[in-house]
């Protein structure tokens, strides 16, 4: 579905990715998990062009998306994504922060948009609050509401990038159930986090990420159980 070819970023002369490969496919859940300031985050905004790459390659479902010619915005429908800031419009209630994309961007009709966000609001476990305002609304319950708010474009695939972060402790288990049901539901998914029981019970595949390149990549019972690297064994150690 996605195939990224050595994909490097640079900030002037900071030099962030340098030269990532990967393929990732339908249905998959990649975990990337990684020290503060390894480029995770920039990795995950080079996939929808948030941030341009200055080399390498990114193809969406056989497409190239760094090709001059091609129309991010059409491959942006399709790449829902969720950061750990919330970013819902606070003067919008939360049935409208979900209509709003698929009524502007996808021009659906209003009875179908709103169809489509009260069965997301079950979805999330939130149907009681489809009429509250963001400032009502818990951190967890805001992260739900934008995790639907994604999902109501009905993208291919789903970008998480520290979901849970900005999150109170007690709040960080019903997030992450709500993406263990995407991802048991088949969603593709590219998810990063600190959450490493979660990497390990719901990632296929995790990439461990240090200076701007994958070190080491594998299941969940290779990175955890049999790291190879020592930069890797270094970076568990500190967080498990
Ligand atoms: P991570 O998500 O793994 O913590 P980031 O991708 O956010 O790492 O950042 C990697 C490095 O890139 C950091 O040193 C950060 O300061 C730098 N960086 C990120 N975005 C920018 C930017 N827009 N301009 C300059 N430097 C940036
Ligand atoms: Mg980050």
């Amino acid at each position: 579905m996605i195939e990224v070819k050595n994909l490097q970023k640079s900030f002037g002369k900071l030099e962030i990715l340098k030269g990532i490969d990967l393929n990732i496919h339908k249905g998959e859940v990649v975990v990337v998990i990684g020290p503060s300031g390894s480029g995770k985050s920039t990795f995950l905004r080079c996939l929808n062009l948030l941030e341009q790459p200055t080399g390498g390659e990114i193809s969406f479902e056989g497409q190239s998306i760094t090709a001059k010619k091609h129309d991010i915005n059409v491959t942006r429908e399709k790449m829902g994504m969720v950061f750990q800031q919330f970013n819902l419009f606070p003067h919008k209630s939360v049935l409208q922060n979900i209509m709003l994309a698929p009524l502007k961007v996808r021009k659906q009709q209003a009875s179908e948009a709103e169809k489509i966000a009260t069965e997301l609001l079950r979805t999330v476990g939130l149907e009681d609050k489809r009429d509250a305002y963001p400032a009502q609304l818990s951190g967890g319950q805001k992260q739900r509401i934008a995790i639907a708010r994604a999902l109501a474009m009905q993208p291919h695939v789903m970008l998480f990038d520290e979901p849970t972060s900005a999150l109170d402790p007690e709040m960080v288990g019903e997030v992450l159930e709500v993406m263990k049901q995407l991802a048991v539901d088949g969603m593709t998914m590219v998810i990063v986090t600190h959450e490493m029981g979660f990497a390990r019970e719901v990632g296929d595949r995790i990439l461990f990420m240090d200076g701007g390149v994958i070190v080491e990549q594998g299941t969940p019972a290779e990175v955890f159980g049999n790291p190879k690297h020592a930069r890797t064994r270094d970076f568990l150690s500190k967080v498990l």
